[in-house]
């Protein structure tokens, strides 16, 4: 059989912008900040309280491509359970607190790899930063300060009338001085709001004031694909210019299509290697097969898939063979009939009914060549964790 070349690039892909400079800190294992990967998170929503399920929630994110995960932590239950959801978690656990400073300090006591705090509603929280900073430094673990649009201090809101990008940054910037006059630099920021135009404001007048890591993220952004299309125009605004360094994208939807959504958004700006693309053509009265189903069976056929691989559904001949020649794989419709392309070059022609199977198989050969290669599984199945 001849090997087939699967086209891996030797040098890494343009990016429409470098990163902007900042002080690097970490969440566990992962680096946060300048030149880290881009990270993308999610958060669980079970009950803390129930390990079992929230473990079983975090393998499936990890499996999806989750690089760092947050849990909520609203009761005394909750915090008891999260020495043992960050031991056993596969991907570093953010505590997520509101309201109450004591569970704070019990994330931290917990082995978390960070506490996400929101200035605007725990109670007397700027005379705990000394504290929490000087905790946090003794076990290692890094805070983000999370300003939302919703849970403002209220002195803020009340000079500025309503969350505006300026009142947004001004906590920010506020509860940053607090932790660095404590000599506490392993934080991170976000200031979320749910409108994509203040939230880029907000984010860009931030980065111009210091050197943080940016957590980015449009709060509520709403049902799926709502919030997809509210949370990819507001990314890409920022990350096309450089701007922010883990990225959470909030949808109304279970939380592996936010890590769908997140890696999709850093793959398509080449801020994270392509994994599996599919070129598909929009069809239109040309077509003589039946695009959307197609390209739909081939999708849901090759989820999973591991490996960089362009895969190209094209309705007919016009544009077909061209860009079925482009991708490491291909089909060229018409007439009832495909022409396979791998690698450019056709290496059968199936009946209209056999297509889909036909590139499937291919594709699994490919992703086993390459899984040989680098000796892993190119595709991933379910994870399932137990807890002891
Ligand atoms: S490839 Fe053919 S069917 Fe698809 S959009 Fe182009 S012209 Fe139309």
């Amino acid at each position: 059989m001849t090997s087939v070349s699967l086209g891996m690039p030797s040098a890494p892909p343009p990016v429409l912008a470098p990163r902007r400079k900042t002080r690097q800190i970490k969440v566990g294992s992962v680096g946060v900040g300048s030149d880290s990967p881009i990270s993308v998170q999610s958060m669980t929503t079970t009950p803390t309280t129930d390990i079992n399920a929230t473990l079983q929630q975090i393998a499936e994110l990890t499996a999806s491509g989750c690089d760092i995960v947050r849990v909520a932590c609203p009761s005394a239950d909750d915090a008891e359970a999260l020495p043992i959801i960050a031991k056993k978690s596969q991907i570093p656990v953010i505590a997520d607190i509101h309201f109450q400073p004591k569970y704070v300090f019990a994330a931290i006591e917990a082995g978390c790899a960070a506490v996400r705090v929101n200035p605007g509603n725990i109670r007397k929280f700027d005379d705990q930063v000394k504290e929490i900073a000087r905790a946090a430094k003794d076990h290692g673990t890094s805070i983000r300060i999370g300003v939302n649009a919703g849970s403002l201090e209220p002195g803020i809101l009340k000079k500025y009338g309503k969350a505006t990008p300026e009142a947004l940054v001004e906590s920010a910037v506020w509860e940053a001085s607090l932790f660095e006059e404590h000599g506490f630099h392993d934080f991170k920021i976000s200031v979320k709001h749910n409108d994509p135009v203040i939230m880029v404001a907000a984010y860009e007048m931030l980065a111009e004031k210091g050197d943080w890591p940016l957590h980015l993220g449009v709060t509520e952004a709403g049902p799926a694909f709502q919030g997809t299309i509210k949370s990819a125009t507001a990314f890409g605004a920022l990350l096309s210019r450089g701007i922010g360094d883990t990225i959470r994208v909030s949808l109304s939807a279970p939380p592996v299509e936010e890590i769908k959504v997140g890696n999709q958004i850093l793959q398509s700006l080449n801020l994270r290697p392509r994994k599996l693309e599919i070129v598909s053509c929009p069809s239109c009265g040309r077509a003589q097969v039946d695009v959307y189903t197609l390209a739909e069976q081939v999708t849901a056929g090759l989820e999973g898939m591991e490996i960089p691989l362009r895969v190209a559904v094209m309705g007919c001949v016009v544009n077909g063979p061209g860009e079925a020649r482009e991708a490491d794989l291909g089909v060229a419709s018409g007439n009832g009939k495909g022409q396979i392309f791998v690698r450019g070059e056709v290496i059968k022609t199936v009946p209209e009914d056999q297509i889909v199977e036909t590139l499937i198989e291919e594709a699994m050969r490919i992703a086993e060549e390459m899984g040989d290669a680098d000796g892993e599984d190119a595709l991933k199945g379910s994870p399932v964790v137990s807890v002891s």
